[in-house]
């Protein structure tokens, strides 16, 4: 039987999950936390963390460094308390965690928690796929920009491959996961000009590709507006292909603007965060793999809980800290990111965590 919404199963020491949430400056409410979970990764995509970029040693967290197991439970517990109930996990690739499926199990039974996802390049999928299953995972977003083999090496900096992906697709069908979400980062000149082929390719399979304006997360990958695709742009040529009507959003903050094909093969997204920016009702606060506090993408400040958490500070002191930096949060970098100084160092996306 399925936890109802916002479930009020009670167990013994663990606190109600909450009806108000805490509310930042623009009255936007907590709700999802995205957990970066482990800060390494098998590929180099371009956009996130450039082959040319990093490096050497010394570039990922190392292991005392990461938030153990425990430490994670407690904190999403907490974070329960102040309004969250929808968790995606993420990294680097989050299915490189040691003990990921065990640490999958014990967020999935954390009263309050009714939304659980996982964001993944899917190559490992079919290692994991039936376990993560059964540990109570419940929705899986691939993220693959290309299903050409060139280009997909030319996007991974030589790393993986779209077959390796496309495989982990099937094994997740394979373990009951339907409706994946699709996340596919569009560069102009690079894999544009594969859109329709990309989508031709899952229309009519239940999954969901959402196209991605390329954007200035970090400072390594050498974002530059003009390889940017505006959603609008390729929303026409799609609906030239195949025609679309434009869909409600599914929960309040949603991030894709959703369409569905008028044949009934499915919908298609667009995540605009360049052109039509969604900062009004953005309800994300990220954590990364050691414990530091984002309250936007695009930030380079954050707070650090690890110290909380390793310091024997109580549930409520740490409730306290985190309800005060999402009360003085007032983020909303995508709607000024023409009137803000792009050169200040803002976090890279594999720590982040997208
Ligand atoms: S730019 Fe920041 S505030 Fe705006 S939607 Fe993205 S994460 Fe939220």
């Amino acid at each position: 039987m399925s936890k109802p919404k916002h479930s009020k199963v009670i167990r013994p020491g663990f606190p109600l999950p909450v009806s108000d949430p805490v509310q930042d400056r623009f009255a936007r409410p907590l709700r999802d936390l995205r957990l970066s979970v482990i800060d390494r990764c098998n590929l180099r995509c371009d956009y996130c963390m450039p082959a040319d970029s990093l490096q050497g040693r010394g570039i990922f967290l190392p292991k005392p460094e990461l938030l153990s197991d425990d430490e994670l439970v407690r904190l999403v517990r907490v974070f329960v308390r102040l309004g969250v109930h929808k968790l995606r996990l993420t990294g680097g690739e989050p299915l490189l965690r040691p003990g990921f499926t065990d640490l999958v199990a014990r967020l999935a039974a954390l009263p309050g928690i009714d939304d659980l996802a996982l964001t993944t390049n899917g190559i490992l999928l079919p290692r994991h796929a039936r376990a993560l299953k059964a540990a109570g995972l419940g929705r899986i977003t691939v993220s693959l920009d290309s299903i050409d083999a060139a280009t997909f090496l030319r996007m991974s900096g030589g790393k993986g491959s779209a077959a390796e992906v496309l495989a982990g697709i099937k094994a997740a069908e394979a373990a009951g996961f339907d409706q994946l979400k699709i996340n596919t980062v569009v560069q102009r000149g690079v894999n544009d000009n594969e859109i329709e082929s990309l989508i031709g390719f899952f229309r009519g399979t239940g999954h969901i590709v959402r196209l991605i304006e390329f954007m200035d997360v970090g400072s390594l990958n050498h974002w530059d507006r003009t390889q940017v695709v505006a959603s609008a742009d390729l929303l026409k040529r799609i609906h030239d292909c195949w025609p679309l009507r434009p869909l409600p959003s599914k929960v309040h903050g949603e991030t894709a603007r959703r369409y569905a094909f008028e044949d009934g093969e499915g919908e298609v997204g667009f995540i605009s965060s360049i052109t039509q920016p969604f900062c009004g009702d953005c309800t994300r606060a990220r954590v990364t793999a050691d414990g530091n506090l984002y309250s936007c993408l695009f930030a380079h400040r954050g707070a650090a809980l690890r110290p909380l958490l390793r310091q024997r500070s109580t549930d409520d002191a740490l409730e306290a800290f985190l309800r005060g930096q999402w009360q003085a949060r007032e983020d909303r970098y995508s709607e000024l990111r023409s009137s803000i100084d792009g050169d200040s160092q803002r976090v890279e996306m594999f720590r982040m965590g997208g």
